[in-house]
């Protein structure tokens, strides 16, 4: 896997995109190029097939059943766990609670450490909580509230003009108020990747509680959860070749057990009467309800894919892509690239001084290319740096030279045809 490849890259490029059907498609006459993939990545069939197998062999609910099938199910479900916890590099002192993504993994952190109410949850009037500059609506959005609902304060380590975030900022903000700290390993709108292990280790240092947002780096290069002073990870199965709607919050437990449980109900307790009822440990304490369980098996799936194709040889891969698109645009007249020096190495976004995202995007689309315009749910840091809506690009393992170079080409003909 190359950006420029030789024969036999080729070979196996190609033989990886065949595990990839929905690729082999042509929208309006052209063939399809997929280049959206930090909204979304495509699932190879062997993470289509895991999620069959199980539906159509051991689908059953888990946990409560002596019968065959619920016990197959719940061991499909807690290897799947395992098989995450290895794969995100978690220790034995880490539990990982399965949850629908992302946003859904912040929110049970962020509400579960103010719900607790005054005198007993983790946040409480006149606290800090130091949230990045960089984040998704879904690392900013549950932090507002949780500083609305608990009285404390909200502070925002504030991006420069190229939208870099600093140690030494973050430094200055830290105090014996600072309670929590929310940061992201990739920002999804500049590609951006903050130097988030030593600002984890110096919010850990001041007593604060550390949250990674690692929903566009965790199918990369990353280092080890173990490795890392952070409470809290969060990502999301569909940016990983894994199925929509899955994910999980990967957490210390001691740091888990400060989370009031948000969803109450079946499999997350112990006993229960009319008046009261006895919590569940961890992670079933986090995990009320019937879960998505095929779900889980898929993204299992999918870290053992990512894996067999090596991390490292995917990254080295979007690094090519990444600078081929890069030097393209570059030398398209009007139109700026954002945070052109960013080293997490999936995406490029773009102004243009004339042209509407929109409108790229669709003369793109005419042309068989999908890519992503808009704010990309990250509104403040576009604002901060006085832009408005862009056009992404963002690269996956399946993705060619070939592909970029027809984005790049579509690129300039946009701009050509509507300036
Ligand atoms: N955080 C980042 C950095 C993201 O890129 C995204 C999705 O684009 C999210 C959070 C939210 O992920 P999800 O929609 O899967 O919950």
């Amino acid at each position: 896997m190359r950006g420029q490849p030789g024969e036999q890259e080729q070979q196996d490029l190609s033989r990886l995109r065949a595990q990839f059907p929905i690729l082999a498609q042509s929208i309006h006459g052209h063939p399809l190029a997929y280049l959206d993939n930090a909204a979304t990545t495509q699932t190879p069939l062997a993470v289509q097939q895991a999620m069959q197998q199980f539906e159509q062999r051991d689908r059953a609910n888990i946990h409560r059943g002596v019968h065959t099938l619920s016990q197959r199910a719940t061991d499909a479900f807690e290897a799947a766990r395992a098989t995450l916890k290895t794969f995100v590099g978690a220790g034995s002192a880490h539990e990982l609670v399965f949850t629908s993504g992302t946003t859904e993994a912040l929110n049970l952190v962020a509400q579960g450490l103010w719900a607790a109410g005054p005198g007993k949850a983790w946040l409480q009037p006149g606290d800090e909580i130091i949230v990045s500059g960089l984040e998704h609506h879904a690392n900013i959005v549950p932090w507002q509230q949780a500083a609305r609902m608990s009285g404390a304060e909200l502070v925002i380590l504030r991006p420069d003009a190229e939208g870099r975030i600093h140690t030494q900022d973050l430094q200055r903000l830290l105090g014996a108020r600072t309670r929590v700290f929310a940061v992201t390993a990739g920002a999804n709108a500049t590609g951006e990747r903050p130097p988030y292990e030593e600002m984890l280790a110096l919010a850990r240092q001041a007593g604060a509680l550390t949250v990674l947002d690692a929903a566009q780096a965790v199918g990369h290069a990353m280092p080890a959860l173990s490795a890392l002073d952070c409470d809290f990870m969060a990502f999301s199965g569909h940016k990983m070749y894994g199925p929509m709607g899955t994910g999980a919050l990967v957490g210390k437990r001691e740091a888990l057990q400060f989370l009031y449980p948000l969803r109450l109900g079946g499999d997350m307790v112990d006993w229960v009467s009319y008046e009261a009822a006895g919590y569940a440990q961890l992670p079933a304490r986090l995990e009320g309800g019937t879960p998505n369980v095929a779900g889980a098996v898929g993204l299992a799936a999918a870290a053992r894919f990512i894996d067999e194709v090596g991390r490292t040889a995917i990254d080295q891969h979007l690094h090519a892509l990444r600078a081929q698109a890069l030097a393209g645009l570059q030398a398209i007249d009007g139109i700026s690239v954002l945070a052109p020096h960013a080293t997490q190495a999936s995406l490029v976004s773009f102004v243009s001084h004339d042209v509407h995202p929109h409108d790229i995007g669709t003369l793109l689309d005419e042309r068989g290319i999908a890519v992503r315009t808009g704010h990309h749910c990250a509104q403040p840091l576009l604002d901060h740096l006085g832009l408005g809506p862009t056009t992404r690009a963002s690269f996956a393992l399946y993705n060619t030279s070939d592909e970029v170079d027809r984005f790049v080409a579509a690129v300039a003909h946009a701009i050509k045809v509507f300036q």
